[in-house]
């Protein structure tokens, strides 16, 4: 929510500088904000659309200057601190769970797509954790009928499963598999 008298000590930040980022600055400075706007981006560039990356510009037809949210010069000409080439980290992982019939499924984490999928537990039984992995690091986990609930239980398998995709852990499949190998050991950050 907007907040006009805001003060130069309240600060908003937004995470993607892209096409939705740059213009929720513009946005904030041009309804009024006064405090401190903070713009981080992953990518070198300032905010622009992205349509004729696939269309015009590919083919070398215009460049993309029509397509910035606003010129470089606006960004520091309006007190909005655009930080390039800086990518913040997902503190909180998200889960999601369903009661399907007698099976309980929990989900953590997101993968759109993945290169492996490895099991822990028997697939047979219906009880089993699923690892989706890209290159060796942890993107989500499922869990059908096992994991516990990672919102509740700070012991839960899959509360352990959010701190692999937090922590980016090069993982073994290996180690995921076996259901010797306790999940918290492979957790090795501080
Ligand atoms: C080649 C191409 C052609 C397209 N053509 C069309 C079209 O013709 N019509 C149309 O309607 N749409 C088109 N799109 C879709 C278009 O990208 C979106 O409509 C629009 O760019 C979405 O803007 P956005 O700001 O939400 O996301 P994006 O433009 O994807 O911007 C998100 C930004 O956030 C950054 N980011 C993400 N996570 C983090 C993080 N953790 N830390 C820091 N930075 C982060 C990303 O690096 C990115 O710069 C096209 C997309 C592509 C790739």
């Amino acid at each position: 929510m907007m907040n006009a008298n805001a003060t130069g000590e309240q600060t908003v930040v937004i995470v993607g500088a892209g096409l939705g980022g740059g213009n929720a600055a513009v946005t904030f400075r041009e309804e009024g904000w006064r405090g401190r706007i903070v713009l981080l981006g992953a990518e070198p560039g300032i905010p622009f659309g992205r349509p004729p990356l696939s269309k015009t510009y590919l083919r070398g037809e215009e460049d993309l200057s029509a397509w910035l949210v606003k010129p470089a010069d606006w960004y520091g000409e309006h007190d909005v601190e655009l930080r390039t080439g800086s990518t913040v980290r997902y503190e909180y992982i998200y889960s999601f769970w369903s009661d399907q019939y007698e099976h309980n499924l929990e989900y953590v984490g997101f993968a759109r797509k993945w290169e492996r999928i490895v099991l822990r537990g028997d697939y047979n039984s219906r009880k089993f954790l699923a690892f989706y992995l890209t290159q060796g690091i942890l993107q989500a986990a499922f869990g059908l009928n096992r994991g516990g609930d990672p919102e509740l239980d700070p012991d839960a398998e899959l509360r352990t499963c959010q701190d692999l995709i937090r922590g980016r852990i090069q993982l073994s499949e290996a180690a995921l598999a076996d259901d010797h190998v306790d999940l918290r050991s492979l957790n090795t950050t501080p």
